[in-house]
């Protein structure tokens, strides 16, 4: 739906998302293997919030990760709308001003501000929570005039739209063929209360849903889209916040899939107990999801107990992830480094983890503490938050000396990721996981456009890794195992995937990445 107030005025309306910075989870070195990739992922919120906007509001779109925004389109713009999380924070600072010295009203939303409406003083209006009653109110107060207040407003929602109401995001107003993945969203909020996390405060733990109509309606208009990514993520919070919904809703998304020749493959984000609901796995196997991203955060029990996320000690850890292999399912696994909880040994039990799970893509961060959590309250409380711009690796003073704690995630950034180890737990996935995906037919994904990517794909591959890397017999021996079996794409995937960890590692070690993902202070890079 559209906002249902009457307009009176036309505005045009420029929205922008920042730029990200570099992650192990954004990919960013593998886009120049495939062709015109520039992004990760399209940002759902911001391109709901311009469906969401009056009809008669003409709407320019700008993701700065594929173009900066130009002083032609702040010149056009009556209003200059942002979105972005905490590791944005910088970007979104130089959005404002070059938005200011164009003389424009700006407006910032999503989940930073949400967080920590205090670090945004330059915006001129701030719209805080989801979308709902504030931003009717927003866009009546845009409709009224767009002269810049001289004073900040604020706008916080304290009625969220219903997730049924969700206008389709914007699709129209991007180009599908510039990213790496798609996004859906199914759900929002997660039941859980870990203690790092600020998802349940901002988006509730009674997870609020589309229905699956909506779903299907996504993916229609995807569908409809030339060049749009054979990879999409379900971005909930926790795809199984709601068991019985997930459940009910993956029987739809497997007719859509066969009705269509199977175009898509999907990924999303769950918690480890996933493992437990067999049934479920049973659908998302069918429905052709291939990756699961689950916060494992670290191997040791006490440290799970510690922060409040029991949830992953449910079931042995190895068997939970050697179920979801069984399921064809790959994990992702997110790691933290620098809890309270770390002992001198927690660097060789995270090494051995990574051994024994086989997992080849972790995202290994430093804790950082983000506001609205109960981490946050907890380390103001006692004086162990340190300023951002302290051009420290985190926020936290951790119990551990900093320099170990820092040395000690470099030492495993670089024995998760040296390249043998990396493609030798990739070939392990080949029997353990890839073999057991369900061989859908290839129809949907028959395209001209998917096989032009493929061959461009295969090439670089070939090209960077295979023949100009200098970690080239590594993979080789990975990928030529899966291409014995037949797993063409499995040999690809792990080329592109390994070309971004490695490169990426490289730089983190030198020095020229953040070690927390959700780190506001800037990297020159
Ligand atoms: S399970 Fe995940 S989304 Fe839910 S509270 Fe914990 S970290 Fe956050």
């Amino acid at each position: 739906m559209h906002c249902p107030l009457p307009i009176t005025s036309q505005r045009n309306v420029l929205c922008v998302f920042p730029d990200y910075t570099p992650s192990f989870g954004t990919f960013s070195h593998a886009y120049r293997l495939l062709p015109r990739v520039r992004a990760f992922m399209p940002p759902q919120g911001l391109l709901v919030i311009a469906a969401y906007l009056p009809p008669k509001w003409p709407v320019r779109f700008v993701d700065e990760n594929i173009a900066l925004a130009s002083a032609a389109d702040f010149d056009w713009a009556d209003v200059v709308l942002v979105s972005g999380m905490h590791i944005q924070a910088p970007q979104i600072h130089d959005i404002a001003r070059r938005a200011k010295l164009a003389g424009k009203i700006i407006v910032l939303g999503g989940p930073s501000v949400s967080g920590a409406p205090e670090l945004y003083p330059e915006f001129d209006c701030l719209h805080i929570g989801e979308i709902g009653d504030a931003t009717d109110r927003l866009i009546a107060c845009l409709d009224h005039g767009v002269t810049p207040p001289p004073t900040q407003m604020r706008f916080e929602t304290s009625e969220r739209l219903p997730l049924r109401d969700f206008p389709l995001p914007a699709y129209n107003l991007i180009r599908l063929d510039r990213y790496l993945m798609s996004s859906l969203q199914f759900s929002s909020g997660c039941p859980y209360r870990c203690e790092f996390c600020d998802i349940p405060a901002l988006y509730g733990r009674q997870p609020r849903l589309k229905t699956p109509e909506q779903i299907t309606a996504e993916l229609d208009a995807i569908l409809a889209q030339p060049g749009y990514p054979s990879w999409m993520y379900f971005v909930d919070d926790n795809f199984i916040g709601n068991r019985k919904a997930a459940r009910e809703m993956l029987p739809h998304l497997i007719d859509w899939q066969r009705k269509h020749g199977y175009p898509l493959q999907f990924a999303c984000e769950a918690t480890l107990n996933l493992a437990k609901q067999t049934e479920i796995l049973a659908l998302m196997c069918k429905a052709q999801f291939l990756t699961v991203f689950v916060g494992i955060e670290t191997p040791e029990s006490d440290a799970l107990k510690a922060m409040r996320k029991e949830h992953n000690v449910a079931l042995p850890m190895m068997e939970a992830i050697g179920t979801l292999n069984r399921y064809g399912l790959e994990v992702t696994s997110g790691i933290i480094l620098g809890l309270d909880t770390d002992t001198a040994d927690t660097e060789v039990h995270l090494k051995t983890f990574i051994d024994l799970s086989q997992i080849p893509v972790l995202t290994i961060n430093l804790l950082q503490a983000l506001p609205r959590t109960p981490l946050w309250d907890r380390l103001k409380r006692d004086g162990r938050l340190i300023d951002d711009d302290a051009g420290l690796e985190s926020n936290v003073r951790f119990l551990r000396p900093y320099a170990e704690v820092v040395a000690a995630w470099q030492r495993c950034i670089a024995y998760a990721y040296d390249p043998a180890r990396l493609f030798a737990r990739f070939a392990h996935q080949v029997d353990v996981t890839y073999a057991h995906r369900m061989h859908a037919p290839v129809r949907g994904r028959l395209t001209t456009r998917n096989l032009r990517k493929a061959l461009v794909l295969g090439f670089n591959v070939v090209l960077w890794i295979g023949l100009l890397s200098n970690y080239r017999r590594a993979f080789w021996r990975a990928a030529g195992y899966a291409l014995r079996r037949g797993q063409i794409d499995a040999a690809l995937g792990m080329g592109l995937v390994a070309y971004h960890l490695i490169k990426f590692s490289r730089e983190a070690l030198r020095g020229e990445q953040n070690a927390s993902f959700y780190s506001t202070h800037a990297r020159a890079t």
